[in-house]
């Protein structure tokens, strides 16, 4: 889970559709008068297409999107197309969260909170940092099932074990070759198309990104193969820009001391 932004509410969404598909919502609760190709459209732009609970992919080509009332809809009728209230979200979060009131009982709502605040990551799952946020944090694990090993933590440790694999292959490609790189332009050229794959895997744009993006920095052969590519001085401003993104993004893996 990564902070996201809020992007502009559609055009179409104006005051007065707003009111009116609310009105229709409250007279028939079965209808999903927010299901509208301009609201899918823009809630997919504004999610990078990823759920944003858990950062799967979503949308063509992926798994449906799910559009999840924050506040649930059937008690909070209000809010049932209010566009704050919208969170782009996989069947999976959607449907374990279901109906569970997060007024009284809040979670982590990716666009309102850090969640870098809150969790630190170890072994492909969520933790809570410290005691003070440690309610929600649970609440947030077990409503979302964020650590269900099945649907979410078995695909984060095949990507994150490829990303580890990926970073050990180029190390030992700029390593082998350190001597020889700056002037052998092919294996030079793959050295840095490597390194910059790995980094794009970390990026928020990227599925899983906060495990990525933490598994990447925390590398050990990571921080070697940068040394190696700044010492040569191939390490270049593309690179940069992607290692700062990744780094952004990254949470704890240790929880406050
Ligand atoms: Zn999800």
């Amino acid at each position: 889970m990564i902070k996201v932004e809020r992007i502009e509410k559609p055009e179409e969404l104006t005051v007065d559709v707003q009111k009116h598909l609310t009105e229709e919502f409250k007279k028939d609760k079965k209808k999903s008068v927010w299901n509208k190709k301009y609201i899918r459209d823009k809630l997919l732009k504004e999610c990078n297409n990823k759920c944003v609970y858990c950062e799967c992919f979503i949308g063509e080509g992926y798994k449906e999107m799910h559009v999840d009332h924050f506040h649930y809809k059937d008690k909070y009728e209000d809010e049932v197309v209010e566009w704050n209230n919208l969170n782009p979200s996989c069947p999976h979060c959607n449907k374990n969260k279901s109906s569970h009131d997060t007024y009284e009982e809040p979670i982590i709502n990716p666009f309102e909170q850090n969640p870098q605040e809150y969790f630190y990551l170890k072994n492909y799952r969520y933790y809570s940092r410290n005691d003070k946020v440690e309610k929600i944090v649970r609440d947030t694990i077990d409503v979302l099932g964020l650590n269900d090993t099945e649907d979410v933590v078995k695909f984060r440790f095949e990507q994150g074990e490829a990303i580890i694999e990926k970073i050990q292959e180029i190390y030992e490609l700029a390593n082998e070759n350190k001597y020889i790189l700056c002037s052998d332009t092919k294996k030079k050229n793959r050295v840095l198309r490597g390194c910059k794959n790995i980094l794009s895997k970390g990026t928020r744009e990227a599925e899983y990104s906060a495990f990525m993006a933490t598994i990447i920095k925390d590398d050990i052969y990571y921080g070697k193969l940068k040394s190696i590519l700044i010492e040569l001085g191939i390490w270049n401003e593309i690179l940069q820009e992607l290692d700062a993104k990744v780094d952004e993004i990254k949470m704890q893996t240790i929880p406050d001391m």
